[in-house]
C-alpha cells in the first residue's frame, strides 16, 4: 500500500503561532491557537482533519460554522459527524440526491453526506479482492439522529439496491417490507421520553441481505434489551409505547399498512390489537381495598380482552403458590406484592408480543441463504445514558456503548496505528482513551459487577442492596473506573465511562436481573383461548421463576451480554463504518447550536484523537496496482507490471509491485530535492 500524507500548510501562520505562544501564558494558549484559524472560511472546511490546529475548540467552531450555514455533515478522517438540524431539510434526502451519490464515479468528491458511507459500503461489499460484509455503526446520545440515519440509510438501499425492471415483482415486495419493518418496530418499540419524542427503547442490527448483482433480496433484524418496564411504569412526562396512543386513524395507518405489507393478516391484527387493549386496561387494576368495586370492573375487561378466566386472573395476581416440601401452600400477597405481579404480567406479555412481531419480521423480510452472498449492517442502539437514577437498565445500555467504542478504539485508533508501524512507516503513537480497564469492571473474571450481580441472583437469598454495596467495594475498589460518593444516603456505584461518569442505585437492581415470573402467570397465560397469546407462552420456552433450578436463573445480563457478544462477532467479521451523531441542544430546538452539549458529546467520542490521527496519518491509500497504473508512466514501469499480472494473477508479486512503486516513488523524490522550487501542489502530497 502506498501511503501519502497530505498535509495542510497554513501560509507560514504555523511558525508564527511558535513564537507567539513563547510570549504568552498558558492560560492562553487556545485563543492563540484560534486564532490561526480563519474564521471566515470555516464552514467550508469537509473534514475536521483540514482544521489546523486540531483542538477541541477549534474543532467545535469549525462544526457551530457548519452549523449556522446548515451544513450538517462534516467528514472527522475516517468517521462523519452528524449535526442534527431537527428540522425537516428539503432535498436532503431526496431520490435524486440518492441517486447523485449512487451514480458519481467518486462520491467522496460530493459534500459530506451519509450519503457518501453508504456509497461506499455498498461498493466495498463486492470488494475487488474479495467480497466483504459491512456495517455502518451510528453512535450518539438519546435524540442525535441514530433511528433517522438508519431509517435514511434503508430508504438509500432500497433504492439503489432496488432491481430496475427485472423480476420487480419479488424484489418490490422485499423493499416494501424492509422498509415497512420501521414503522411497526417504531411503534412497539419506541416512546416518548423527555430526551426524545420518537425515542428507541431497544436496540436493533438489521442486515440488508444483498445478491451476486447488488441487489437487495432480503433483510434480517436482531434485537436488544427491549425497555419493557415502560408499559408498566412511566417517568413523569414520558410516555407509554407509541403503538397505546395510536388510536386515531390518523396515527394508527402507517402501522396497519406496514402490517399488512408484512403480511399479518386481519384476524392476527385484531389479535394484537385485543392484547394491548387487555393491556391498558390490565394498567387501570389497583389494589387498595376502598377501589374493589372498580378493580373488579378492570379484571373483567381485562380477563375478557387476554381470554382468560377471570377469577384464574384475580387469584394469580392476589395469591401467591409457595412450595412446603412436596405440598402447595396458598399465601395472599401484599397490596404492593400484587401490584408487582400486575406490572409483570404486563411486561411479560409485551415483550414476548414483541418478539413474537420480530420472528414474524425476519421471517417476511429473510431471503434464502442461497439467495444471498453479502450483507450490510445497519447498528441502531441506544446512545449512552445518564439520569439522576440510574439502574439495571442503563447499566447495561451503557455497557453496550462502551463495548462499541471499544470496537472502535480496536478498529481504527488501535489498528490504524500497529498498521503504520507493520509497514515500516515512520510514526509516533498518539495516545487515545482505552476503555479497557471499565469494561474489565463491568464485565471481567473473575471479579466484577457483572459476576457479583449474577452471583447475588444465583445464591436466592434476599437482596440486601446495602451488603452487596459493601461487597462491590470490597472485590472491586483496586479498580479505577469504580467509585463510591461518600456522602450517598443510598447504596450505589459510580462508573467513570468513556463518556461521562454515572452514579447507578443498587437498589431493586438484584431484582431485575433475576426478572422473577411467578409461575401462575404463566400458567393463566397458556390456557388462554387467544391462540396468539396461547402461543406466545405454549412452547414452555419462557421459563418462569418456579420452572428454572436457581443454580442456573438466566439472568438479564447474561442474556443481554451473549446477544451483544454475537453482535460484536458479527462487527467484527465486517467492514465497519463510523457516523457520530451529535444532538447539538438538548431542547431539540431547530437549527440551534449549544456549544457546552457539543463539546461534551465530541470529548466522549475521542473525535480530536480521531482527527489527530487522521490528520497525521496516511488518509489516501491507493493499492500497489492502482498506483502504477496510475504514475507508472514516470519510470515506464507500468508496462513490465502489468504483463507480471498477466503471467501471474495472483502476484507473488506484492515484492514486485512494491519494488516498481519504490522505482517510481524514488524517481518523485530525486525530482523533488532537485527541485528547490516546489509547486503548491507538490507541497501538499509528501510521498513517504
Ligand atoms: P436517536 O435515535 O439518536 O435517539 P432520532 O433519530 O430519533 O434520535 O432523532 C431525534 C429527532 O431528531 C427525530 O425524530 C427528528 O425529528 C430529528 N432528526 C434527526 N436527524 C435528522 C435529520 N437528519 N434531519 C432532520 N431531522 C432530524
Ligand atoms: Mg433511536
Amino acid at each position: 500500500m502506498v501511503f501519502i500524507n497530505c498535509i495542510m500548510q497554513v501560509n507560514g501562520l504555523k511558525d508564527r503561532a511558535q513564537d507567539l505562544r513563547k510570549s504568552f501564558i498558558d492560560s492562553l494558549e487556545e485563543d492563540i491557537r484560534d486564532f490561526l484559524i480563519n474564521e471566515a472560511e470555516l464552514h467550508t472546511y469537509d473534514d475536521l482533519t483540514k482544521v489546523n490546529p486540531v483542538t477541541p475548540s477549534t474543532v467545535l467552531k469549525c462544526l457551530q460554522a457548519r452549523y449556522s450555514a446548515k451544513v450538517f455533515y462534516t467528514h472527522a478522517g475516517c468517521t462523519l459527524v452528524a449535526l442534527n438540524p431537527f428540522q425537516p431539510i428539503p432535498d436532503l434526502y431526496s431520490l435524486d440526491v440518492m441517486r447523485e451519490y449512487h451514480s458519481a464515479p467518486q462520491p467522496q468528491e460530493f459534500k459530506p453526506h451519509i450519503f457518501i458511507v453508504a456509497e461506499e459500503a455498498y461498493r466495498n461489499v463486492q470488494g475487488q479482492v474479495e467480497p466483504m460484509n459491512q456495517s455502518l455503526v451510528y453512535s450518539g446520545e438519546s435524540g442525535a439522529g441514530k433511528t433517522w440515519t438508519s431509517r435514511c440509510l434503508m430508504k438509500y438501499y432500497a433504492t439503489v439496491a432496488a432491481s430496475s425492471q427485472k423480476c420487480q415483482d419479488t424484489v418490490e415486495k422485499i423493499e416494501r417490507r424492509v422498509l415497512g419493518s420501521n414503522p411497526i418496530m417504531e411503534a412497539f418499540g419506541n416512546a416518548c421520553t423527555l430526551r426524545n419524542s420518537n425515542s428507541s427503547r431497544f436496540g436493533k442490527y438489521i442486515q440488508l441481505q444483498l445478491n451476486g448483482s447488488q441487489l437487495l433480496v432480503g433483510a434480517s433484524v436482531q434485537t436488544f434489551l427491549l425497555e419493557k418496564t415502560r408499559v408498566a411504569f412511566q417517568a413523569p412526562n414520558e410516555r407509554n409505547f407509541h403503538i397505546f396512543y395510536q388510536n386515531s386513524v390518523f396515527f394508527i395507518l402507517p402501522t396497519v399498512e406496514a402490517m399488512i405489507n408484512l403480511g399479518i393478516d386481519e384476524s392476527k391484527r385484531t389479535q394484537i390489537f385485543r392484547i394491548l387493549a387487555g393491556l391498558l386496561q390490565l394498567g387501570n387494576v389497583d389494589f387498595r381495598p376502598a377501589l374493589e368495586e372498580a378493580q373488579t370492573c378492570f379484571l373483567q375487561k381485562t380477563a375478557d380482552l387476554l381470554q382468560v378466566p377471570l377469577d384464574e386472573l384475580q387469584s394469580c395476581l392476589t395469591v401467591r403458590t409457595l412450595r412446603a416440601g412436596k405440598q402447595n401452600v396458598l399465601k395472599l400477597c401484599s397490596q404492593s406484592e400484587c401490584s408487582v405481579r400486575r406490572d409483570c404480567l404486563a411486561k411479560v406479555i409485551y415483550a414476548q408480543l414483541f418478539d413474537w412481531l420480530v420472528t414474524f419480521i425476519n421471517n417476511s423480510m429473510c431471503a434464502d441463504r442461497s439467495m444471498w452472498c453479502n450483507f450490510i449492517g445497519l447498528l441502531d442502539v441506544y446512545g449512552f445514558e445518564c439520569f439522576l437514577l440510574n439502574n439495571l437498565e442503563q447499566l447495561c445500555i451503557n455497557y453496550a456503548n462502551e463495548k462499541l467504542q471499544q470496537h472502535f478504539v480496536a478498529h481504527y485508533l488501535k489498528a490504524q496505528q500497529e498498521e503504520y508501524v507493520t509497514e515500516g512507516l515512520q510514526w509516533s503513537f498518539i495516545r487515545y482513551q482505552d476503555n479497557q480497564g471499565c469494561l474489565d469492571l463491568i464485565e471481567g473474571s473473575p471479579s466484577s459487577i457483572f459476576s457479583l450481580l449474577n452471583e447475588e441472583c444465583r445464591l436466592n437469598r434476599a437482596s440486601d442492596a446495602k451488603q452487596f454495596c459493601v461487597r462491590l467495594q470490597k472485590e472491586l475498589s483496586h479498580n479505577a473506573s469504580i467509585s463510591w460518593d461518600k456522602f450517598s444516603k443510598q447504596p450505589h456505584f459510580t462508573v467513570a465511562h468513556y463518556a461521562d461518569k454515572v452514579s447507578y442505585q443498587i437498589e431493586g437492581m438484584m431484582e431485575k436481573n433475576k426478572d422473577p415470573v411467578p409461575p401462575e402467570l404463566i400458567s393463566l397465560l397458556q390456557n388462554s383461548q387467544d391462540s396468539l397469546l396461547h402461543s406466545l407462552f405454549a412452547d414452555g420456552d419462557h421459563e418462569s421463576e418456579g420452572l428454572r433450578g436457581h443454580s442456573k436463573v438466566v439472568t438479564v445480563i447474561s442474556k443481554f451480554r451473549n446477544s451483544l457478544e454475537s453482535l460484536m462477532k458479527i462487527l467484527h467479521s465486517t467492514t465497519p463504518h463510523y457516523t457520530r451523531c451529535i444532538k447539538p441542544n438538548p431542547d431539540c430546538r431547530p437549527l440551534t447550536f449549544k456549544r457546552e452539549e457539543v463539546i461534551t458529546q465530541l470529548e466522549a467520542c475521542g473525535i480530536v484523537e480521531t482527527i489527530n490521527i487522521s490528520a497525521a496519518g496516511f488518509p489516501i491509500r491507493i493499492p500497489y496496482g492502482n498506483f502504477l497504473q496510475r504514475y507508472g508512466l514516470i519510470t515506464n514501469t507500468r508496462l513490465t507490471v502489468q504483463m507480471n499480472q498477466s503471467n501471474s494473477p495472483e502476484m507473488s508479486n506484492q515484492a514486485v509491485l512494491g519494488s516498481a512503486v519504490e522505482d517510481v516513488l524514488n524517481v518523485v523524490l530525486k525530482r523533488r530535492a532537485s527541485n528547490s522550487t516546489l509547486s503548491p501542489d507538490d507541497n501538499n502530497n509528501m510521498v513517504h
